[in-house]
């Protein structure tokens, strides 16, 4: 499959891995909004949040702990915000689900 992001967690394309295991795979954002704007990925194709079922909802289970664990490693003791975009008003432009860990400044909460 022609997927940016598939190609990316196989390798196959280039990026700045922060985390990576059996089932996920954590890059740095090429165009971050925030000092830390990482994007966490399923290896597993889904194209977006409203595809998530039971069979496939596990891996997604697993990004928030992965979520968790960066977060914890990187001392985000200030917080930080884990946000998907899903469809075109969101701003999905990847089809490929991914979760943003945004953190490193005072989030806004308006979205424009
Ligand atoms: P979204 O708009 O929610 O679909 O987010 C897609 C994100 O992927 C954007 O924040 C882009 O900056 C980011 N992005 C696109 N291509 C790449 C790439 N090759 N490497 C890293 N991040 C990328
Ligand atoms: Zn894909």
């Amino acid at each position: 499959m022609d997927c940016l992001f598939c190609k990316i967690s196989r390798g196959e394309l280039p990026s700045i891995k922060v985390y990576e295991d059996d089932t996920v795979y954590a890059f740095k954002d090429i165009n971050p909004i925030a000092p830390v704007h990482i994007l966490i990925i399923p290896k597993e194709h889904i194209s977006k949040l409203e595809d998530i079922t039971p069979e496939n909802s596990g891996v997604i289970s697993h990004i928030f702990e992965v979520a968790a664990k960066l977060a914890k490693d990187m001392g985000l003791e200030n917080g930080f915000r884990v946000v998907s975009n899903c469809g075109e008003d969101a701003g999905q432009t990847v089809f490929h689900i991914h979760f943003h860990l945004l953190a490193g400044r005072k989030l806004g909460w308006e979205c424009q």
